[in-house]
Formats: structure tokens, C-alpha cells, sequence
């Protein structure tokens, strides 16, 4: 445990289990000195996230699904009454129909199109909106989470890939809005981990073989190194950045094939 992130508050949308990279962050933010609070998305997900976060103590844990405004203001509201303000929000939402996420991208339905960026792209807008008031002034930091599929042409990955496109963009727009206001927003970028959200994705496991035999560290990374990622995005050492894109892959983005 170190202090770095003493008497500081955050939020972290998207704990389903050990294995998310949520949980990465908020250990990293936790070991920090940081004081959390969790969503889980509904009763299926609450007690795996209570019994995770009984790790935390002094954590608190609210329901909230972002395609539920009302969640979303009553998550807010809490956390004014309980916190009183909020230093950093770290959104690690997404969610695509598992047949979306296989086969043709030119078969994406409008529903399921629709409900990805509501999900994965949107939610981070919405979020951000509810948090202002708690973070203006604050030398605040939210982060999210994206993939390289937005910008490269991923197997598979498809209307993930554009909602991850519009969330990157999202960045830079919220960044530009809420920098006066003392809010730094960026996304870290993580190589593929073998999460609840990845098993979604067809052929998962030979997206990580490929890039263990090419990307310059020669393997996949951890949702740990993504938390030491959001530790630093959200701590004194990043107050230069926002609006931007970190990649915590190995390297694997650099490479031409
Ligand atoms: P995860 O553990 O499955 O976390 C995804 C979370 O999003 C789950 O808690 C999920 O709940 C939640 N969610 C889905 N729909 C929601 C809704 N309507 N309202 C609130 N929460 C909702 O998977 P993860 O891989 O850690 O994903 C976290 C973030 O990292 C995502 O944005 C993902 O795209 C990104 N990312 C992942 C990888 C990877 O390889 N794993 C790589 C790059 C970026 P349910 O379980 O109920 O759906």
C-alpha cells in the first residue's frame, strides 16, 4: 500500500469477476490509497462483485445498468451522498451480441448496432455528464477502456470495432469539453485478456497465440498492467495528458503483420 491516492475517491463501472480488467485497475487504485466504489450490471453479477470487493474495505457497491438512465442518476446521487466528490471514473464497459462478434460485419442488425454503442460507446458520455459536478476542479481523470479493432480491422471484432471507434472519439470530445473544468478523459488501449467480455469473441485464443508470436514483447499482457496503466492516468504523474490513446499490448500495434 502506498499514499500516493490518499483521501482521493473513484468509481469503477465494470467488475463481473477476478478476471476483469476493471478489477486490475481498482487493485492497482486501491493499493493506492484510493477509497472506491463499483457498479455491477445486475442480481446475476452482485454477489460475485460483493464477495470481490469485500477485498476493498470501505468500498461501496451499487446496481447500475447504463442502458437505465435512472441507475445511472441513482449511482451518482449515492456517491454524493456518501463520497461528497470524485477524483476519477473508470468506465470498462462493453457489450455486443455474441453473433454479432463472429462472421461477416455486414450482417450487423440495427438493434445490435444500436445497443453496442449505447453500451460501450454512449455510456462513457452519460457517465461523464453525472460525474461533472462531483469532479470540476478536481484535477479529475476518467479513463476508459478500448482495443485496437477501432482502428485496424480485427477478425471478428466488428460493431465492436466501430463502438470502440465512436469511444475514442468520444475522448477527444469529452477531453476538449471538460479539460477547462480540471478533467483530464483518455483510454488505455489493452491487448486482448482472457476476460467474460473476450469469450464473446470467436476464435479468441488464436488472436492471443498470434500476437504472443509477433508483438515486440513476444506475449499478451495482464489486467494488471492495464491497472498500473490507470494508476498512472489517474494520478499526479499524468496531469499533462488527456484526449489520448495509451496502448498496453506488448507492443502489438506497432507491428505491420
Ligand atoms: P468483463 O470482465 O466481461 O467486463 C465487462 C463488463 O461490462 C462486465 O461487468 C459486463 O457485465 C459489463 N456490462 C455489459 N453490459 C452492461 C450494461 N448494460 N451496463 C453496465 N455494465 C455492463 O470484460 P473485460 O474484458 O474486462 O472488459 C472491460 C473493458 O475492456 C471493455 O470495454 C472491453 O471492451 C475492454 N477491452 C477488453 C479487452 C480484452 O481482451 N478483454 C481488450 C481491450 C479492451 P456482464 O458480464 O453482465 O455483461
Amino acid at each position: 500500500m502506498n499514499t500516493l491516492l490518499e483521501g482521493k475517491t473513484g468509481i469503477i463501472f465494470g467488475v463481473a469477476n477476478k478476471r476483469s480488467i476493471a478489477w486490475g485497475c481498482a487493485k492497482s487504485l486501491a493499493q493506492a490509497g484510493m477509497r472506491l466504489a463499483f457498479t455491477y450490471v445486475d442480481e446475476r453479477l452482485e454477489k460475485s462483485v460483493r464477495d470481490l470487493v469485500a477485498e476493498i474495505p470501505g468500498s461501496l457497491v451499487l446496481p447500475c445498468d447504463v442502458t437505465k438512465p435512472e441507475e445511472i442518476d441513482e449511482v451518482f446521487e449515492t456517491v454524493r451522498e456518501e463520497f461528497g466528490y470524485l477524483d476519477t471514473v473508470v468506465h470498462a464497459i462493453a457489450f455486443a451480441k455474441r453473433d454479432e462478434l463472429q462472421g461477416d460485419f455486414f450482417n450487423t442488425t440495427k438493434d445490435g448496432y444500436m445497443l453496442a454503442h449505447e453500451v460501450s460507446a454512449y455510456s462513457l458520455t452519460a457517465i461523464s455528464r453525472r460525474a461533472l459536478p462531483l469532479m470540476e476542479g478536481r484535477e479529475g481523470s476518467i479513463v476508459t477502456l478500448t482495443y485496437l479493432g477501432s482502428e485496424r480491422v480485427v477478425p471478428n471484432y466488428n460493431v465492436m470495432g466501430i463502438a470502440k471507434a465512436a469511444l475514442e472519439a468520444s475522448v477527444r470530445y469529452l477531453a476538449a469539453d471538460l479539460g477547462p473544468r480540471g478533467i483530464r478523459v483518455n483510454a488505455i488501449s489493452a491487448g486482448p485478456i482472457r476476460t467474460l467480455a473476450a469469450s464473446g469473441v470467436k476464435d479468441f485464443a488464436d488472436m492471443t497465440s498470434h500476437i504472443a508470436d509477433i508483438a515486440p514483447l513476444r506475449r499478451n499482457v495482464t489486467s494488471e498492467e492495464v491497472g498500473d496503466c490507470c494508476l498512472f492516468l489517474c494520478g499526479p504523474h499524468s496531469r499533462g495528458i488527456t484526449g489520448t490513446t495509451i496502448f498496453v499490448d506488448a507492443g502489438f500495434h506497432i507491428m505491420g503483420g
